[in-house]
C-alpha cells in the first residue's frame, strides 16, 4: 500500500507525525480506538524509539497543542493506551511522564500527517438546499481520520500521481470507517477547499472509483503561516525578558522597536496569507466547475474524436503554411469541419464553449487576486467575516 515506511528518529520539531496503516481503527480493550488515541499513539510511536533508548517526553500541553486535542481528550487517551499495553507510560522522572511504544521501530507502513493539519481551522463551505438556500459555513479544525485521509491522498500524488482514483467503500475498508462517515468526511474536505475531486465516479454500489486531488496551493499557504508562527514563537523569549525588566535602558529601546516591528511585519503577513487562501479557493472552485465539463465533453466519443482530429490539424496547418505546401486550404477545411462537429456535440450535451473554460468570479483579476494587465491588487477580495461560524 505505501513505500513509505516507519523513520526511526523523526525530530519532535520535525512538524508531521508518522501514522501507521496498522493503528487506523484498530480495537483497544475490546472497543474501537478513538480518533484521538490514535493521534497519541502516533504521537509516541513517531517520537520514541525503544531499540535505541530514546523516549516521547512531550507533555499533556505539548500533545493538546500539537494534536489539536482538548487536555481532558489528551489524558483519557494516554488512559487507553497505557490500559491496552501499546503504550508505556514512566512517571518516575518526576519532571515530566516518559512515553514509549511496543510497536517494533521499523518496518512498519504509514503515512505522514503534517501537524498544521490537525490544528488549523478550516472554512467548510456550507450546502446548497434543495430549495436554493446555502446551510451555514462552519469553522473547524479537521476529525483526525480527515486530516489522515487527505495526507494519504497527497502522499500518492507525492509519489508521482497526477490524481488519486479510489472510492468511499474503499477508504472505509483501507481506514476502517463506514461508509457514511467516509463520505461525510470526504465532502468536508472538498467544502474546505483542500480537496477535490477531479472525476466523480458514477453508480451507488461503490465498483466506480472517484478522482481525486489535494489542492497544494492552499497547503502551501498554510505551511508557511505556521512557519511564520513558530518564528513569532522564539521571538517572543526575547519579549519575555523584555517586560521581566531585565534589560538595560539601551536594551529596552532596542527590543521595543525590535517587537514594533515584527508586530506590524506579522500583521501584513497576517493579512497576505488570509488573502492568498481566500484567493486559492475561488480559483480552485473556477477551475473544477470547468474540469467537470471537460470530462464531461470528453467521455463522448464523437467530441473526444474531432478535439484530437483539431489539435493534429493545427500541427499539420502550422507545417504546411511554412513549408507552403499545396494542401493549406484543403486543412483549413477540415479543420473547420472538425471544429463544427465539436460544436455540435456540445450543444448535444448542453454544454457551451465557455463551459470548458473556467469562469472566474472576477474577470478583471481572474480569480488570482491581482488585475490582469496592470498587475494592481484586485477591488475583488471581500474575506468572509470570523463570526459567522
Ligand atoms: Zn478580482
Amino acid at each position: 500500500m505505501s513505500e513509505r515506511t516507519a523513520q526511526l528518529n523523526i525530530p519532535e520539531e520535525s512538524g508531521w507525525l508518522f501514522v501507521p496503516y496498522s493503528f487506523i481503527g484498530a480495537d483497544v480493550c475490546g472497543r474501537k480506538k478513538p480518533q484521538a488515541a490514535l493521534l497519541v499513539e502516533s504521537m509516541v510511536y513517531s517520537f520514541s524509539d525503544p531499540e535505541n533508548s530514546r523516549v516521547c517526553r512531550q507533555s499533556y500541553a505539548d500533545m493538546r497543542k500539537r494534536l489539536g486535542l482538548c487536555n481532558d481528550t489528551v489524558a483519557r487517551s494516554v488512559r487507553i493506551l497505557t490500559a491496552s499495553g501499546a503504550v508505556e507510560q514512566d512517571k518516575s522522572r518526576r519532571i515530566c511522564a516518559e512515553y514509549s511504544h511496543s510497536a517494533p521501530s521499523r518496518g512498519l507502513s504509514g503515512v505522514e500527517v503534517p501537524d498544521f493539519l490537525l490544528t488549523e481551522e478550516f472554512t467548510i463551505r456550507g450546502k446548497k438546499r434543495r430549495d436554493g438556500s446555502v446551510t451555514p459555513q462552519r469553522v473547524r479544525t479537521l476529525r483526525p481520520m480527515e486530516a489522515v485521509i487527505l495526507s494519504e491522498i497527497r502522499r500518492a500524488q507525492q509519489n508521482g500521481a497526477k490524481e488519486y482514483a479510489t472510492s468511499d467503500s474503499r477508504l472505509a475498508k483501507q481506514f476502517r470507517l463506514n461508509k457514511s462517515t467516509v463520505n461525510e468526511y470526504i465532502t468536508a474536505l472538498i467544502r474546505s477547499g483542500l480537496l477535490y475531486r477531479a472525476q466523480e465516479g458514477r453508480g451507488c454500489n461503490g465498483r466506480y472509483l472517484s478522482r481525486y486531488a489535494v489542492n497544494e496551493k492552499l497547503l502551501r499557504v498554510l505551511r508557511k503561516r505556521k512557519a511564520r508562527e513558530n518564528k513569532q514563537k522564539q521571538g517572543k523569549a526575547r519579549e519575555t525578558l523584555f517586560s521581566a525588566g531585565k534589560l538595560t535602558d539601551d536594551e529596552r529601546a532596542r527590543a521595543a522597536r525590535e517587537i514594533a516591528a515584527r508586530n506590524a511585519r506579522n500583521t501584513a503577513l497576517d493579512a497576505r496569507t488570509e488573502r492568498e487562501h481566500w484567493y486559492a479557493v475561488r480559483r480552485q472552485e473556477a477551475e473544477n466547475r470547468a474540469r467537470r465539463y471537460l470530462r464531461i465533453a470528453e467521455q463522448d466519443e464523437a467530441y473526444s474524436a474531432a478535439q484530437k482530429a483539431v489539435k493534429r490539424l493545427d500541427v499539420a496547418i502550422a507545417k504546411a503554411e511554412v513549408f507552403r505546401l499545396p494542401d493549406l486550404e484543403a486543412l483549413r477545411r477540415e479543420r473547420l469541419e472538425q471544429c463544427a462537429v465539436r460544436a455540435r456535440r456540445l450543444a448535444a450535451l448542453h454544454i457551451g464553449e465557455e463551459d470548458l473554460r473556467p469562469a472566474w468570479h472576477c474577470k478583471k483579476c481572474e480569480d488570482t487576486g491581482f488585475e490582469i494587465g496592470t498587475g494592481r491588487p484586485c477591488s475583488c477580495y471581500s474575506p468572509p467575516k470570523g463570526d459567522d461560524v
